[in-house]
């Protein structure tokens, strides 16, 4: 184990540091990678971010984002970094298994691990933990890691401030969800003055979508949207061949299961689509409803009380089935 003074102390050098996060990474997971990518290099670290898949072309205009190296295209070089690393960073992630075949490579290096996480549960496999489940975003943890933790404010830059904002905009729901708090509010004021230049970030983020993408979202509307009334729950349920129609790529099914919760009754949505080798459903509830329960019991899956995902094994009909299945045992909660 680490304490931070030791941290301080090996980061105080130059070090072979390797950052990584979770799979399919959305603007937290690069915005907090980058983010620390970014502060990490002006310190003199040789420092790399491996995503473990890609992910979408809305986060590609990240500083940073050229070095980024995704492990599934370049499964022999991120080997030898994450073998040779010093120091491995694993942000907006808590257990080895959310980075696939990498989990193994990350658990079997001698390196220092070093956790920066807002999941419930946590896994023993890190060296150093800076882990909050009220933080509303990964980025945000890393901003106070480096200004306050490590007093290094001053490198804040307009780059990791760039990054940094991207991960509170996106977690936060634009500054929308319940964890966005007054303190939320101070940082991303921080981050402006640093050099974020914030409705630009927002453009580049939220209007920089394809045709296909608005064409998709008015299919998911018109053609795939069932409302359980009975249970206050709305369910977009898209299959493969409406994928391949659409030619839907990483990132275009981002956020249309809000779409879902914006219905006054509606308490629970939930986003189901038949990947290529897996069903994906991602939930989302209002207040007390847990969707990370759901996810967690029936989907091998987790995350935020009011933000979960899991997959099945099963079918595309029988996972939606069985999703429907299990509202009964929630129908006290979903009434209320
Ligand atoms: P999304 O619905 O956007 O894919 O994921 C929402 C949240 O649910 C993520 O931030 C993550 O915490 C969690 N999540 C999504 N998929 C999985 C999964 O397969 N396993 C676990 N443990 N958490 C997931
Ligand atoms: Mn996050």
């Amino acid at each position: 184990m680490l304490d931070l003074t030791a941290l301080a102390e090996l980061l105080a050098q130059p070090k072979k540091i390797v950052i990584t996060t979770h799979h399919k990474p959305d603007g937290d997971a690069m915005g907090s990678s980058l983010g620390l990518y970014n502060y990490l290099v002006q310190l003199g670290h040789h420092a790399r971010v491996i995503a473990p898949t890609d992910y979408p072309d809305f986060l590609a205009w990240l500083p940073g984002n050229e070095e980024v190296i995704i492990y599934t295209e370049n499964t022999e070089a991120s080997a030898v970094l994450i073998a040779e690393a010093d120091i491995i960073f694993c942000l907006d992630f808590n257990s080895l298994s959310r980075i696939n075949q990498m989990g193994e490579l990350v658990g079997a290096s001698s390196a220092y691990k070093v956790m920066i996480d807002h999941h419930l549960e946590p896994q023993d496999f890190d060296d150093y933990r800076y882990w909050n489940i009220n933080a509303c975003a990964t980025a945000q943890l890393v901003y106070t890691f480096i200004a306050n933790e490590l007093g290094h404010r001053e490198y804040i830059n307009k780059d990791v401030a760039t990054c940094l904002y991207t991960g509170i905009l996106t977690d936060s729901g634009s500054f929308r969800l319940p964890n966005t708090t007054s303190d939320v509010h101070r940082i991303v004021a921080e981050l402006i003055d640093c050099g974020a230049v914030n409705w630009r970030i927002h453009e580049l983020i939220y209007n920089s979508a394809s045709e296909n993408r608005l064409r998709f979202l008015g299919h998911c509307l018109a053609n795939c949207l069932e409302i359980l009334p009975e249970y206050n729950t709305a369910i977009i349920a898209v299959n493969k061949a409406d994928l391949e129609k659409f030619d839907v790529n990483t990132g275009d099914t981002e956020g249309v299961v809000n779409y879902a919760l914006s219905i006054a009754s509606i308490k629970l949505g939930a986003f189901i689509v038949e990947r290529k080798d897996m069903v994906k459903l991602s939930l989302r509830s209002k207040e007390e409803f847990p969707a990370n329960e759901i996810c967690k019991k029936y989907f091998n899956g987790g995350g935020h009380r009011n933000a979960a995902g899991g997959q099945s094994g099963e079918s595309f009909e029988a996972t939606v089935e069985k999703f429907k299945s299990i509202l009964p045992e929630y129908k006290k909660l979903l009434i209320q």
